[in-house]
This record gives C-alpha cells, sequence and structure tokens, in this order.
C-alpha cells in the first residue's frame, strides 16, 4: 500500500477521460517543505505566512521576511507559490498582543471584526512591507499574492492600489520588479464574497475557496468550538450553493479557482469538486497521494452527473449519505 501511494508520486493526476487537475500543497511552516516534495505536489497552493509573526515581540521587516519567502520559493524549484498576505485574528489570534499587530481590545465577536484583510487595511504598513517582500521575491521564482477574508470588491481594489503603489516605489529605487506583476487574489470564505463574487471576479485575478471558514460563517459554529462541533458540516446545501455559486462565476470568467480548505484533501469529496467544475485542489501534503488515487479513478461526465445529484439534495442527511456511498466506490 505505501509503495503504491509512493508510485503515484510520478503520475499525473489525470481523470481517466483524460481531464488534468492540478495538485497542491498547503504550507503553515517552512519545515513543511521537505513533505511537499515528497508528495509530489504541483507548487504551494497556500502559503500561510502567519508564522513569520508568531511568538515574537516585534514584527518581522522586508528584509526578514524576503529570506523567508526566498527559501521557499527555491526550494519549489519552478513551482509556483501562493502567498497569502497575514491572516490575523479571529481564532489565529492568540500571539496578536505580543507581536502588536492587533489593537489589544478583541471586540466584542473577533470572527466578525478587525482581522485578516480588513485589518491590513487599517494598517497598509502591513501590507505594504509584505507585498514588497513578495515582488522582491518574484524574480526568484512564479508567485501569486493572496488576500484573506475579503467580503466585498472594494477591499480588493483598495488592496490592489497599494499593491500597484509598492510596485512603483520599488521600480523608482531600482529594484527588479516584473512587467506583469504576480497576480493578486481573493479568498472566498465568507458568505458575503461567494454571493458577491461575480462582483469580485472583476477585481481578483484569481480565487481560492476557503472551505473551513466559509463552513464556519455560513453555519454560524465556530470552527474552534467543541460544543457545536456537530454542526460543522462542510457538505451542508448552504455550504455547497456558495461553493458553486463562487466556482461558476470564475469559470464563466475563465479565471483560475481552487479549493483550498480541508474539503480539497478528503478523497472522498474529490467526484463533488470535480463535478461543480473544480481543476485544482490545494491540501496537507500528506493527502495528495491518496486524493491522486481518487482523480485517476474518476470520469469527468460521471462526476458532473454525481455533482448535479448532490446539488438537487437539500437535505443535509441526504447529501451525507450520497457523498459516502460515492466514497466506497474509490476504495
Ligand atoms: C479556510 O478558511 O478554508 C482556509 C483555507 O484558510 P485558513 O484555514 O488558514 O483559515
Ligand atoms: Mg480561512
Amino acid at each position: 500500500e505505501r509503495t503504491k501511494l509512493a508510485k503515484l508520486r510520478r503520475l499525473p493526476a489525470v481523470t481517466t477521460d483524460g481531464e488534468h487537475v492540478e495538485l497542491q500543497a498547503n504550507l503553515e511552516i517552512p519545515a513543511e517543505l521537505p513533505l511537499i516534495a515528497q508528495a509530489g505536489a504541483q507548487g504551494i497552493g497556500l502559503l500561510r505566512t502567519e508564522f513569520l509573526f508568531m511568538n515574537r515581540e516585534d514584527l518581522p521587516d522586508e528584509e526578514a521576511q524576503l529570506a523567508a519567502y526566498t527559501q521557499i520559493v527555491e526550494a519549489m524549484a519552478g513551482d509556483p507559490v501562493t502567498i497569502r498576505v497575514l491572516d490575523w485574528g479571529g481564532e489565529k489570534d492568540m500571539e496578536a498582543q505580543a507581536s502588536g499587530i492587533a489593537p489589544t481590545h478583541a471586540g466584542p465577536n473577533p470572527a466578525l471584526g478587525l482581522r485578516g484583510l480588513r485589518l491590513l487595511l487599517k494598517r497598509p504598513e502591513l501590507l505594504e512591507a509584505q507585498f514588497a517582500a513578495i515582488l522582491r521575491v518574484a524574480e526568484r521564482g512564479p508567485v501569486r499574492i493572496l488576500l484573506p477574508l475579503v467580503t466585498n470588491p472594494a477591499e480588493v481594489r483598495e488592496a490592489r492600489e497599494i499593491y500597484e503603489r509598492v510596485a512603483r516605489r520599488l521600480r523608482r529605487k531600482g529594484v527588479g520588479v516584473p512587467e506583469k506583476l504576480p497576480d493578486l487574489g481573493a479568498m472566498i470564505e465568507t458568505p458575503g464574497a461567494a454571493l458577491a463574487a461575480d462582483a469580485i471576479a472583476l477585481e481578483a485575478d484569481f480565487f481560492a475557496i476557503g472551505t473551513n471558514d466559509l463552513a464556519m460563517y455560513t453555519l454560524a459554529v465556530d470552527r474552534a468550538e467543541s460544543e457545536v462541533a456537530h454542526l460543522y458540516d462542510p457538505l451542508h446545501p448552504a455550504v455547497l450553493r456558495l461553493m458553486q455559486f463562487a466556482t461558476e462565476a470564475a469559470l464563466r470568467l475563465r479565471m483560475p479557482v481552487s479549493v483550498c480548505g480541508e474539503m480539497g484533501g478528503n478523497p472522498r469529496l474529490v467526484p463533488l469538486l470535480l463535478g461543480l467544475g473544480i481543476r485544482c485542489l490545494s491540501m496537507n501534503a500528506s493527502a495528495i497521494p491518496r486524493v491522486k488515487q481518487a482523480i485517476r479513478s474518476l470520469d469527468i461526465s460521471d462526476c458532473a452527473r454525481f455533482a448535479r445529484r448532490v446539488m438537487e439534495q437539500s437535505d443535509p442527511e441526504r447529501i451525507q449519505e450520497l457523498v459516502m456511498s460515492q466514497g466506497q466506490v474509490l476504495e
């Protein structure tokens, strides 16, 4: 079984009828880099940059960030790296005061407060340093930038203005910045972003659907709260409908769209995700072989038919049954 999975590393993630699926890794700390190479990922679909800001009193400056991104981009040897700018706040708030990032007042409800992109737009100097470091590493390999917790198109527009301003400043200083700036994408991880995906698609270069927060905000169930964990259901029809709406908004514009939440790493959910039109999944590196195995056993038209059946359902239990029965076919 282990050798079978190891052999998979060199095989393409392609369905029986020849559709290619991009399988990328999520990275939380640089120590995971060797795992990514072992798993045969085609790049990093989600580089969470919070590790740079944790367990320290001060903020990492542009040079310190550049060094960290350079290590990662060089280790990926030409495969694309999607760098998400700081996603602080909410459940990721533990060290915020130590790093002096967030205001000491957490607000009445941190999950709905100053976090993610909102925090960065309030503290543009954080965003500027991060954009500058990412633009400087772009010479070393293909990178893209991802904005966390977007809720409306104006936020993306405002972030892009800052991005372009930083690029102009670097060029004036004689720093080599690629003529075509790396793509700037939006996380779709709130119901508001999903339902306004057609408007956000006009401002963003790509989408990454974050199913962890999307399920949390859609179902009003904190992802870290064990008392309501039984209600945390990414297969709830409300979550699936939002994912479908956002995916279709991207596909209509031929804009890249990926799924990078935990759902993307579950082999049982692959038929549904492919059936909804997703062709790029980013997940924990360790999940890649099994997801690839699932893809290699599937036919796209079967997936599309299956997704239509799932999306006709409105009963969460029936959806669970359908998806799990499909999963057994895979094993
Ligand atoms: C998500 O919310 O699904 C996601 C991928 O981001 P994170 O888990 O880092 O919040
Ligand atoms: Mg998230």
